[in-house]
């Protein structure tokens, strides 16, 4: 009868801990939020081991122009042998999600 309620709860705490972790990652409250309330044990897990990959360096694959990370030695998306980039082709990607 209360298990509703109770699943709710534990939604809204759970959603909670991740909104407020993610944020201070520097991702999204919202984002976070909306996935530790969905998916509660999971989603706070994936708040708390993720990374902000945002401060990675990053460079162009010169294959499909997907950004890479610089260290990743083929591009996922095209097959492209990536090789190290020089340096004016890496680039930090800004933080457009700021508040
Ligand atoms: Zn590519």
């Amino acid at each position: 009868m209360f298990a509703g309620g109770a699943y709710i709860f534990i939604a809204l705490c759970f959603g909670l801990a991740g909104g407020l972790i993610g944020r201070m990652k520097g991702s999204s409250f919202f984002i976070w939020f909306l996935v530790s309330a969905v998916i509660p044990f999971i989603g706070l897990a994936c708040a708390i081991l993720y990374r902000n990959e945002h401060d990675e360096p990053m460079r162009l694959c010169p294959g499909c122009g997907t950004p890479r990370k610089v260290y990743e030695a083929k591009c996922l998306t095209c097959g492209y042998e990536l090789e190290y980039p020089s340096e004016d082709e890496i680039f930090l990607p800004q933080h457009t999600a700021r508040a």
